[in-house]
């Protein structure tokens, strides 16, 4: 990004990939694919998308975006970081989710990124206070960064990895199995996959709200990013499953409860709202051993917070609107 950014905090790709020996079994290798250290400072999957998303904010004239999420939204954590970096000032409009230390964690660090924040009662309040933003002139950049920019990133991660096995670090796996929140991760996956020539198939885990809806707009999203790249057809390349949602986005399932143990023991640390779902979906299709590689796509930061909380304001002096949406 800019030329003043020391390169120690700074984006890094390609991310390894690794195979997960102790937990792939005789009919299938289960590996990984590193998105958790997509950056030196903060890692993590929507990592791939700001970049272009405030590169077009630029290009708008704007030095300002308003973004929105869940209050332990990770997509608005990485616009304060990239945001700041970049000398573009953020706001987000904040719905509550389930509280966990990891969410307060993530607000504390995204407030301590100077991103200003504007709490919302419901998902469409937030909508309808994000436009009023724009409408003062910052650039809207939507939910978890998923629309036809943010997108993009994908689509090169998807080449990458086609790099990856054509250098022979990993088999061409028959199938990648990644958490679906907003979409833009699978969709550009997709369209990608497709146009690298590459067989492999996505296996989107739902795990937002409502789920119908997520579904049917990364299906549109990953067929509109598969024609302005001139790709063919994708009916038979995304696989969706609801089965992992449990009670519903920020709450933990039994399963992902279970997938988190075993990732441990493979060094990975999952979260409840995302991975331990995505991982459990993945542990299963081991399990069902229908293909003989199956790739897990990592997509939490796994830096460690600390030199971003040292930043940020502790729990207690966060505002009163603030604390009162992770509950
Ligand atoms: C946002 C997020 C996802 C989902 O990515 P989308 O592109 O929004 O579908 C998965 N895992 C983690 C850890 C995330 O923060």
């Amino acid at each position: 990004m800019s030329a003043n950014v020391p390169d120690t905090m700074s984006v890094r790709l390609p991310t390894p990939v690794r195979l997960l020996e102790r937990l792939s079994s005789a009919t299938t290798s289960l590996w990984v694919k590193h998105d958790d250290q997509t950056d030196s400072e903060y890692g993590g999957n929507k990592v791939r998308k700001i970049g272009r998303l405030l590169d077009a904010a630029r290009d708008r004239g704007c030095n300002k975006v308003v973004t929105l999420g869940a209050v332990g939204s990770h997509h608005v954590l990485t616009t304060g970081i990239f945001g700041k970096r970049a000398g573009i000032a953020v706001e987000a409009v904040l719905v509550q989710q389930p509280s966990t230390p990891h969410v307060l964690e993530v607000v504390r660090a995204s407030v301590g990124q100077g991103v200003q924040v504007f709490p919302a009662s419901s998902f469409l309040h937030a909508g309808l206070l994000a436009l009023g933003r724009a409408a003062r002139g910052a650039y809207y950049i939507p939910p978890g960064g998923s629309n036809s920019i943010g997108v993009l990133g994908f689509v090169d991660a998807a080449k990458e990895l086609a790099l990856q096995v054509q250098r022979g670090e990993l088999p061409e796996p028959e199938l990648i199995v990644v958490a679906m929140g907003s979409g833009g991760t699978a969709a550009g996956l997709v369209a990608g996959l497709a146009e690298q020539r590459l067989r492999t198939r996505v296996l989107a885990v739902t795990v937002s709200q409502p789920a119908f809806f997520v579904e049917r707009s990364v299906r549109s999203l990953a067929k509109e990013t598969a024609t302005r790249l001139g790709v063919g057809p994708l009916s038979e390349r995304l696989e969706q499953s609801r089965s992992y949602l449990g009670r519903g986005y920020g709450f933990a399932t039994a399963e992902g409860d279970r997938a988190t143990e075993l990732a441990a023991q493979v060094g990975l640390t999952l979260d409840p709202t995302y991975t331990a779902k995505a991982f459990a979906a993945a542990l299963d299709r081991v399990a069902l051993g229908r293909e003989r590689t199956v790739l897990y796509w990592h997509t939490l930061s796994s830096v460690p917070m600390a030199r971003l909380l040292a930043e940020a304001p502790l729990e207690q002096a966060l505002s009163p609107k603030v604390r009162r949406l992770a509950r």
